[in-house]
């Protein structure tokens, strides 16, 4: 089928929307039409050719929520008709990583996704006879994509989509990190560093988990308040000082919870050094730039601190996204907030220029 898509044809240059092929879903696969998809910083990254694993062309986007439309072969998770949230991190629910209840990082489709294909090394993606290959495995700044079904949540179909897409990525990061990864204990008082749509979901998971303190930390005045609306206690603009603030705030222990979502390495270190003495955990959230590392005072860890990374919040995504969808529907997620644009396929390059311009936390392409 002939649909509209965004493709990334040069790194640098904005995206051209334009008439690509789709083929039709193959064994284990399935044909989904979006009905709206976020714009993430991911998205921006690869296409400015700063990702050195990023390739072109290549249709963009991740975050995406449909329909099934058709259903390739030996399917069997889906059906016509199903709600679906992409996953750029699938659940097969079969490899070692899927079997254990401690990682979420599921291997079998790992190696042809990071090169741009489908699971059996072929693209369902072309234009002009040439394939173009499929981005995160997902591709989603499309009217219609082609992907594995171990890749898509089934979610409540009362979910507005347009909303759900948001659960897709940033949104569900967040929430998982503080829900799964650190587990936040009820009573403990929690940091936050960054009020980007990560940092934001993380406060929300900190408040669903019953944190008695949630401090927010991030340079915009206007992203705090956002924060103070999803359940922070207390805010604050970051900078060099920003630890011995906290420090002061929390009677000179630091956080029982600390979180890091912003990508920069110095604030990752702020986090940590946030931590409290004994049992305090650091949980980065945040992507680091190529070959950038993390100084740490080894004596922080002895004393107690414990550091460790998140992936898509931990989140085993075709389980406990469709759960977070329903704590929104339930009204303990307040999702509207978050979605600043709405913006049509052509004007995909504007959601970037937001972004660059940080205008807002999302803009949600509608079909
Ligand atoms: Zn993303
Ligand atoms: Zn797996």
């Amino acid at each position: 089928m002939k649909i509209q898509a965004a493709v990334l044809e040069e790194f640098g240059k904005p995206l051209v929307v334009q008439e690509v092929e789709l083929a039709e879903p193959r064994a284990g696969e399935v044909l989904v039409r979006l009905v709206a998809c976020g714009v993430c910083h991911t998205d921006m990254y690869t296409a400015s050719g700063v990702d050195p694993s990023g390739y072109a062309p290549t249709v963009l986007g991740h975050e995406g929520a449909g329909v099934v439309e058709r259903c390739g072969e030996g399917v069997s998770l889906l059906a016509v008709g199903d709600h679906v949230v992409t996953l750029f991190s699938p659940q097969c629910g079969e490899c070692v990583h899927c079997l254990s209840p401690l990682t979420n990082l599921c291997m079998s489709i790992r190696e042809q996704q990071n090169l741009g294909y489908l699971p059996d090394g072929t693209t369902r993606l072309a234009r002009d006879g040439h394939p173009l290959r499929h981005f995160m495995g997902t591709s989603t700044f499309a009217q219609y994509t082609v992907m594995p079904e171990i890749a898509l949540a089934r979610i409540d179909p009362e979910a507005p989509l347009d909303r759900a897409c948001l659960f897709a990525c940033g949104l569900a990061t967040g929430l998982g990190a503080a829900l799964k990864t650190a587990s936040v204990r009820a009573g403990s008082t929690c940091v936050v560093f960054g009020a980007g749509m990560v940092g934001l979901g993380a406060v929300a998971g900190a408040r669903l988990r019953g944190a008695e303190r949630i401090v927010c930390v991030d340079l915009a005045t206007e992203r705090l308040e956002l924060a103070r609306g999803q359940g922070a206690t207390d805010v604050m603009h970051g900078g060099e000082d920003a630890v011995e603030r906290i420090l002061e705030m929390t009677g000179g222990f630091g956080a029982d919870y600390t979180f890091e979502a912003t990508g920069n390495v110095a604030v990752m270190r702020q986090a940590v050094e946030a931590a409290r003495m004994g049992w305090g955990l650091c949980t980065v959230c945040g992507v680091a730039g190529r070959g950038e590392t993390l100084d740490v005072v080894p004596r922080l860890l002895i004393t107690g601190r414990r550091i460790c990374g998140s992936s898509f919040g931990g989140l085993k995504g075709r389980e406990d996204v469709p759960v977070l969808v329903r704590r929104y529907l339930d009204g303990e997620i307040d999702v509207d907030p978050f979605i600043s644009h709405r913006i049509a396929l052509e004007d995909v390059n504007r959601g970037f220029e937001l972004m660059h311009a940080q205008d807002g936390i999302r803009s949600v392409i509608e079909f």
